[in-house]
């Protein structure tokens, strides 16, 4: 995949990512339902190391049902939602596809807090659904 570029809605905050990304899925967590104030999250995560992220950024950590924290990234100028991280896996970085300049390269693999999910937030049936976050592989 080319570099893929991105950014908050004042364009302050911004990321670049090469590579392929290491998955990429749909969260329904009523978490990610506050952050994105839809019914989901859409993620695609990547290593560490591949991922550029300029400009300032205000995080916020929430504890997740693992007892680890997600750690949401957002513009502290427009509240954009760019990027997260996990504590317990700190050689990764979620973006936030909606905030790619061109998405068309997102595809969900996965649907995870499948039991959260609205009943209007359609998604395609046929992608593997897990009730909460399956355990780690
Ligand atoms: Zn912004
Ligand atoms: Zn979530």
């Amino acid at each position: 995949m080319s570099e893929i570029t991105g950014g908050c809605i004042c364009g302050a905050l911004t990321y670049s990512a090469k590579g392929d990304p290491v998955r990429m899925g749909q969260c329904h967590c009523k978490h990610c339902q506050r952050a994105s104030g839809t019914g989901h999250m859409s993620l695609a995560f990547f290593k560490k190391e591949d991922v550029t992220i300029t400009g300032d950024f205000t995080e916020y950590a929430a504890e997740a049902d693992s007892g680890n924290h997600n750690i949401r990234a957002f513009c502290p100028t427009c509240g954009a939602r760019v990027f997260g991280r996990n504590s317990a896996n700190d050689a990764v970085v979620a973006i936030t596809a909606g905030c790619a300049d061109n998405n068309d390269w997102f595809e969900p693999q996965f649907i995870v807090y499948n039991k959260d999910k609205p009943a209007w937030d359609q998604m395609d049936g046929n992608l593997p659904a897990f009730d909460a976050m399956p355990p780690p592989k």
